[in-house]
């Protein structure tokens, strides 16, 4: 199995259909993979030796897409940088993974001479930006131009595809070495579930150096689809696109979605074209799936729920379940069925399994597993003791197999002795319609050890109070569960990825304490 597959497939089945779009620009995947070989031959010459990591610092592009092609191609590994990071996190990562290539638009030129300056291993910057190449870098389209295509390296199965940095919604993220066959067999095992069609058409939204962002344009390019590349998310820019290209499939994560709906202009758009809504990633809540399924009647909606460390999707939640019925029996608030090659069960404390509906961590075992965190083999151990990947998250499956997300353990609450799980609280108090968003966390409490605090987002014009919230929530769950505090903000904080990050807001309240988590 190896990834680059698709290319010489697409050249066979569709060499004049369109496969990028990107602004203006518009390529066949005849064009595709002439580039894809002439810069795979060119990231040779500039000594690119199999297994070498190629670092991507840049929004999503056309060029992004070629970049990532075009190191499978020469016998590269992968290293999309995290878009936010700062220039002392990137040159960790350079360093941590010894990329010795970079690739860099014009969004994160001006950190460059840092880069450059601060790395050990840095040696050559590819500029793909829009603007002359400045001194020092290869450009992009010059190295297309001045090279010679060579024959797909063909690396495969075990062999090291990428080493993706994690979401870093919880801490320091962690770069997870994923091979060929890991992205390949969840391509797969994502598509038999869809049944997303063939030679569709994607829209790329959701950051490309995210695992989610990456598994869509392996997918994309798996199906002969049209990959339509806006360079980051944007409400306005995703209406846009859906309208322009006539958009029929596209993945958000449920932040996105909210900002999709919430535009002003949302009702001026054409969005008839959309026929398939994946979302994942973090959790939804039903008030916004609900608004969601009611905005966009013709779209077919499907939930994957998985990890950077399982290539990424493990279950999916397919369309059947996103009626009525399937909100009424909960099962449209579950995360779906493991995909055919996951095996997924949930254990306890000491790793053994529990009964349906009992809640526990979920684990999961099978070839889309990482190879390990890269240069932390205790973490790695850790976290695939017994060939089981722990995925730090808590849930339950019911008796038909469905598994529900409940939290991150790392979020859960513990109070006066009692676990909550603050998703579950979020999605009572975003029942309330003048709370547009709302973050649920433990903070320190003298009685309780930890206390349930809400922050929240209000609608424009909207007033909320402490006694109303718990009013509101005694009504849908158990006292213990219900908010004790309640702060107001004008935003939330999210990372790249559209995830809330919630250390963040508990390092407002807990300044250097220790919190306990199990
Ligand atoms: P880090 O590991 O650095 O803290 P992260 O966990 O956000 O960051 P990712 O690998 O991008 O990094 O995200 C995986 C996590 O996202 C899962 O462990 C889970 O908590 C959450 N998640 C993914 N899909 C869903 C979903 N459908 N429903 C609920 N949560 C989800
Ligand atoms: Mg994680």
């Amino acid at each position: 199995m190896y990834l680059t597959q698709p290319l010489h497939k697409a050249l066979l089945e569709v060499p004049e259909r369109t496969a990028t779009i990107h602004g203006e620009r518009r390529r066949s995947y005849r064009d595709l993979v002439s580039r894809v070989s002439r810069l795979a031959g060119g990231l040779r010459t500039l000594g690119l030796d199999a297994g070498d990591r190629v670092a991507i610092l840049s929004l999503n592009s056309d060029r992004y897409m070629e970049a990532i092609y075009a190191t499978f191609w020469a016998g590269g590994v992968i290293n999309p940088v995290n878009i936010r990071w700062s220039p002392k996190e990137i040159i960790y990562s350079l360093d941590d993974c010894d990329s010795t290539i970079l690739m860099v638009d014009d969004t994160f030129l001006p950190l460059l001479e840092e880069l450059r300056q601060g790395s050990r291993s840095l040696k050559t910057v590819i500029y793909a930006g829009e603007k002359a190449a400045p001194a020092g870098t290869h450009d992009f389209e010059t190295l297309i131009a001045d090279s010679a295509p060579v024959a797909d390296a063909h690396r495969h199965g075990d062999d090291l595809a990428a080493v993706m940095y994690t979401g870093g919604t919880t801490g320091k993220p962690k770069g997870v070495m994923l091979s060929h066959t890991n992205l390949y067999i969840d391509g797969l095992g994502s598509q038999a579930v869809s049944g997303m069609p063939y030679r569709s058409v994607t829209l790329h939204a959701a950051p490309t150096f995210h695992v989610a962002g990456t598994g869509l344009i392996l997918q994309a390019t798996a199906r002969l689809n049209t990959s339509v590349i806006i360079p980051m998310f944007e409400p306005l820019a995703v209406l846009r696109a859906i309208q322009q290209e006539r958009i029929l499939e596209a993945f958000l994560v449920p932040t996105m979605i909210r900002m999709v709906l919430s535009h002003p202009d949302f009702a001026q758009y054409d969005l008839s074209s959309l026929k398939h809504l994946l979302y994942g990633a973090s959790p939804i809540d039903s008030t916004l799936l609900n608004r969601a399924r009611e905005a966009l009647p013709q779209a077919r909606f499907l939930q994957a729920y998985g990890m950077t460390e399982l290539s990424p999707t493990v279950s999916i939640l397919t369309p059947d379940w996103h009626t009525e019925e399937g909100f009424r029996s909960g099962k449209m608030m579950s995360a779906g069925r493991p995909l055919p090659m996951v095996e997924m069960r949930i254990v306890d404390d000491n790793d053994e399994p529990v009964p349906a509906h009992t809640r526990g961590e979920i684990v999961v075992r099978g070839p889309v597993v990482m190879q390990g965190y890269w240069n932390k083999p205790e973490q790695t151990e850790d976290a695939l003791r017994g060939g089981w990947m722990h995925t730090g998250d808590a849930g339950y499956m019911d008796e038909d197999g469905f598994v529900y997300v409940v939290d991150r353990i790392k979020d859960m609450i513990v109070t006066g002795g009692e676990n909550v799980y603050s998703a579950e609280v979020e999605e009572a108090v975003l029942q309330l319609p003048q709370v547009a968003q709302c973050a649920v966390i433990g903070i320190p409490d003298d009685d309780w050890g930890e206390r349930v605090h809400a922050a929240v987002v209000l609608q424009d014009g909207g007033t909320l109070e402490l006694d109303e919230l718990m009013a509101h929530c005694k009504t849908l769950i158990a006292n213990y569960k219900i908010p004790r505090s309640l702060e107001v903000r004008s935003e939330l904080p999210l990372s790249p990825a559209g995830k809330l990050l919630k250390y963040k807001l508990r390092e407002e309240h807990w300044g250097g304490r220790e919190r306990q988590v199990s």
